[in-house]
């Protein structure tokens, strides 16, 4: 899977790494290549249009990083904003409630259900050390239970034993009785499927679930049906309602549009992805992982990722050069609100400061908040280069004019003038003294 869909991609992004400058036209033209290579790969034309509009807004307003190219910026957005559409983080079974806790896998015949029923139990046995029993609620087919006691043998899992004529949920009343009595962690419940969804089906998965109260109900689903697969897990979660979804045959060569779109459209995250017939070919569905083998780009994303943290460094080590000779104008202020913004908040780029944790409080006083860093940059970004370096000369015809480029109020401006009059006044107070100013004392 995604094969065809890495090709496309790693030759767009081969021709715009190896550019040295690049126009909008050429993130444009990129854009659109990009666009046609997801939608050849039956990614929702839906998710396609958000997934290339969010490439193309984090584009023109990124900072380009000294020390990596336009081309390799973009790879590192694009790998940003996939990783986001498919879901930013790996999200794993959740096991925490009170056991037995019960795991119950819907989805039509042969997606793969009683196979993943036996790769999910075998995994929480090995990893996580559960003890765990399956149960077969599919009575429909004849086989099916003995298949799921056949792989219980095979991966040394109990089942729960076979009552001929039992109804689905007696089944499942049963099964939840049985782990409650033994004392079993996790309780699996195969659920019987159909060719495709119908009104009974969606009424037995009901009842079951009623009686069950599943902590997971995972819907198994076969990647390779694509779009299908897409408007199956609508369904069974206006139903049914789903925590999760596992992705079966992801070993096939399906065009990998239901991975990529399956979050997007669903809202719910991919947990497992189901690699082969073998009882170990599940594996934990890992967003980074995934965008990094559809775009086959780690070492550019690695390369933006050092340079970027090089960057603030360097800003940070400039501004604490700055402020350890009481210099602070507004274009420092500017500066470290960019920062600020970026490493979330006072505490955090603070940290990068030597000798500034004592300043903390005393600017905490100066009653400056998160949620202003935004405002208050746009405010200075209105300002011009002169008047950034020199604050006096902002009267009030100028304060105007800063207002209106702002969106602000002229008070905002003075408000925002006269915190940065206090914090120039205090890191003159704290470097400007011969040697015996706070930042001397906090070095010793
Ligand atoms: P169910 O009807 O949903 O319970 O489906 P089964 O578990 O019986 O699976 C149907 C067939 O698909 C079996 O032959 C499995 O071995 C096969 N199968 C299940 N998962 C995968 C997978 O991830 N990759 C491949 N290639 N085959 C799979």
């Amino acid at each position: 899977m995604f094969e065809g869909l890495s090709d496309k991609l790693s030759g767009i992004f081969d021709k715009l790494t190896r550019r040295g400058a690049l126009s909008e036209a050429d993130v444009a033209e990129a854009l659109r290549e990009v666009r046609r290579a997801l939608l050849e790969a039956d990614v929702a034309l839906d998710v396609v249009r958000t997934f290339t509009d969010s490439v193309q807004a984090k584009a023109v307003g990124a900072n380009v990083v000294k020390s990596v190219s336009p081309g390799q910026m973009v790879v590192k957005i694009v790998n940003d904003v996939m990783v986001e559409t498919l879901g930013s983080t790996a999200q794993p079974i959740d096991l925490d409630a009170a056991p037995p806790v019960a795991i119950m896998l819907v989805g039509l015949q042969g997606a793969g259900k009683t196979t993943t029923a036996a790769k999910i139990a075998k995994r929480l046995k090995e990893r996580h050390g559960k003890r765990v029993l399956m149960a077969s609620l599919d009575v429909k087919r004849p086989a099916a239970q003995e298949q799921l006691a056949i792989l219980g043998r095979q991966v040394e899992v109990d089942t729960l034993s076979i009552v001929p004529g039992q109804d689905p949920v007696k089944i499942a009343k049963r099964a939840e009785e049985t782990a409650r009595r033994e004392g079993y962690d996790v309780v699996m419940l195969d659920t019987a499927g159909r060719t495709h969804i119908d009104e009974p089906l969606m009424e037995e998965m009901a009842q079951i679930k009623a009686v069950s109260k599943p902590h997971e109900i995972l819907l198994v689903v076969d990647a390779l049906t694509g779009q299908d697969a897409v408007n199956l897990a609508k369904n069974f979660d206006d139903r049914v309602g789903l925590t999760g979804i596992v992705l079966t045959r992801v070993d096939g060569d399906g065009r990998g549009g239901a991975a990529l779109s399956m979050r997007a459209v669903t809202g719910k995250p991919i947990k497992l992805i189901a690699t082969g017939e073998k009882m170990d070919a599940l594996d934990e569905f890992s967003p980074q992982r995934i965008a990094n083998r559809i775009l086959g780009m780690g070492d550019i994303v690695a390369l933006v990722e050092k340079a970027a943290a090089a960057v603030d460094q360097e800003q940070a080590q400039r501004a604490a050069e700055r402020m350890a000779k009481g210099k602070f104008d507004l274009q420092d202020l500017a500066d470290q609100l960019s920062m600020m913004e970026k490493v979330g908040g006072f505490g955090g780029i603070m940290g990068l400061l030597p000798g500034v944790a004592k300043m903390k409080e005393q600017i905490a006083s100066a009653n400056i908040d998160d949620k202003m860093f935004k405002r208050q940059r746009a405010i200075i970004l209105s300002m011009t280069p002169k008047e950034r370096r020199n604050p006096d000369i902002l009267k009030a015809s100028r304060k105007r004019r800063i207002a209106a480029g702002s969106g602000a109020k002229v008070e905002e401006v003075n408000k925002l003038l006269k915190q940065h009059r206090q914090m120039a006044d205090m890191m003159k107070a704290m470097g400007g003294g011969k040697g015996g100013g706070m930042m001397a004392k906090a070095a010793q």
